[in-house]
């Protein structure tokens, strides 16, 4: 049994049973089935679901927003626009998803013609992690309908009730049994799912431990493996900055999410000129944030996901100590029932040191002072992550800097830096591969099949 756990309370919500190895064969022989015949669907009966789920996700959204909050506790109004951009995910798919399956034409050398014609391939299992429990399966999702694929998603255990919902919703939505199933199993047998013929990929948002298993697998098996891991995305203030902004939105990139977000700012470095009136004022506005029930509107920072979860951040900032960072306030847990602490900041954080290259899943920043561009970049760059990354600069040379020279998948100018659902999404170095959204996501699991005409 899984038993999923309320992290505001410490109380459990629900039991689920998990499968054994003959409950986990039917589901991929249902897949299988599934596929035989998706693969074949007119592309309107595709769009047709997802306009239907995109409904669907908009005129249910309150009841999905309150289970995510009981079951991971994020705070209710960032729960509502996570289902609200599933629902926008699900249209725009619909929307633009046609044109994205369109065959790409070459005349050839010899005369003929080469058409690469977009092919589904068959079962994908989608290994997904709590912290965004809509949002990370639907960006899966929504492309596997359209593609003609079949997805098996293998969620976290902390959120089995959201994982047994998503499944409903695509039946509700008229998809066919066996389109997209949840696996209600631990992290162990999926070594065997991986291996098993009927899955022909797997894709995995999660840590590195959990990525590089899958991707282990993966490989021994032959099989591609899109990654997205975690991040300690840099957000760097330039003296041309609106500050005002700049710390409105350092301090919500933090705490977004509690603090659990891959793609955010995690590093705050702010350009000497500027870093003293910055610092009182980000210090103020992070000391300043609401803590509270999850449920209520106006609350910022409600508590972890899970008591280990909040363990593991309180040893992180021990261990930050003992490396030799200050600790300027915050960062502690609080004495009640459930995975609360409050929002804290690092500084003095020796570049090369596991506080400064770790990622801190948790509401606990780290500020830094750069000298000059080049320090700012350099401090930056100095983490084996690759996600995300925002600039905060009103001067177009230092943009084109920057763009060039951060080390990562995304970088956004002048504001929290997040996936935008037409836009692809991804990382490099440590923060995984492969890409998500738009159509360079939706080509990862299909086959470009070039057929040749005389
Ligand atoms: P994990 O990476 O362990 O969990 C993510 C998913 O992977 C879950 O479904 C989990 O299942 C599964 N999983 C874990 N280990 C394996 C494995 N060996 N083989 C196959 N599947 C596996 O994240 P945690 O919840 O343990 O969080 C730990 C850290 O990971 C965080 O502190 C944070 O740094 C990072 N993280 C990053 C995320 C991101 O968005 N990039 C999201 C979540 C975490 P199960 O829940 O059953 O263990």
């Amino acid at each position: 049994m899984i038993t999923t756990i309320n992290p505001a309370t410490g109380e459990p919500i629900a039991e689920y049973e998990t499968l054994d190895e003959n409950g986990i064969d039917s589901k991929l022989e249902a897949a299988t089935r599934a596929y035989r015949d998706w693969r074949r669907s007119p592309v309107q009966d595709r769009i047709d679901l997802l306009t239907r789920l995109g409904d669907l996700y908009e005129s249910r959204s309150e009841e999905l927003a309150v289970l995510a909050v009981t079951e991971m506790g994020k705070p209710i109004t960032q729960a509502r626009g996570e289902v609200k951009k599933c629902a926008s995910l699900f249209h725009h798919f619909a929307k633009v998803g046609p044109a994205m399956l369109e065959s790409e034409f070459w005349d050839l050398s010899d005369g003929g013609r080469a058409e690469g014609r977009w092919l589904p391939q068959g079962p994908v299992l989608a290994v997904m992690p709590w912290n965004f429990p809509y949002w990370q399966v639907v960006r899966f999702l929504a492309p596997t309908i359209l593609a003609g694929n079949v997805g098996v998603l293998k969620h976290a255990s902390l959120v089995q009730g959201v994982a047994h919902k998503i499944e409903e919703l695509v039946l509700e939505a008229g998809g066919p049994e066996g389109l997209f199933q949840n696996l209600c199993v631990p992290s162990d047998p999926i070594g065997d799912v991986i291996a098993d013929p009927r899955i022909v990929a797997a894709t995995l948002t999660g840590s590195e431990g959990a990525g590089s298993a899958v991707a282990q697998q993966a490989g021994k098996h032959l099989k591609k493996v899109v990654l997205e891991l975690g991040g300690s995305d840099p957000f760097i203030v330039m003296p041309s900055a609106d500050i005002d902004q700049a710390v409105e939105d350092a301090v919500f990139a933090r705490i977004q999410n509690n603090g659990q977000s891959c793609i955010c700012g995690k590093r705050t470095i702010v350009h000497r000129d500027i870093h003293d009136a910055f610092a009182e004022k980000f210090i103020a506005a992070l000391k300043d944030v609401k803590l509270g029930d999850p449920m209520e509107d106006d609350t910022q920072l409600g508590p972890l996901s899970s008591e280990g979860q909040r363990d593991t951040v309180l040893e992180q900032i021990e261990n930050a100590r003992q490396e030799g960072c200050t600790l300027l306030f915050g960062g502690e847990k609080l004495d009640r029932d459930g995975a609360w602490m409050t929002a804290g900041l690092l500084t003095d954080v020796p570049l090369a040191s596991e506080t400064g290259t770790d990622e801190i899943f948790g509401p606990v920043g780290q500020l830094y002072k750069a000298d000059d561009i080049e320090e700012a970049i350099t401090i930056a760059n100095a983490i084996p992550f690759g996600l995300g990354s925002a600039v905060w600069t009103n001067d177009d040379d230092e943009r084109e800097i920057f763009a060039d020279r951060i080390e990562a998948g995304m970088t956004t100018f002048n504001a929290v830096n997040g996936s935008k659902i037409e836009a692809p999404f991804g990382g490099i170095k440590k923060s995984g591969f492969g890409r998500e959204l738009s159509h360079h996501g939706l080509h990862e699991f299909m086959n470009l099949k070039t057929l040749v005409y005389p």
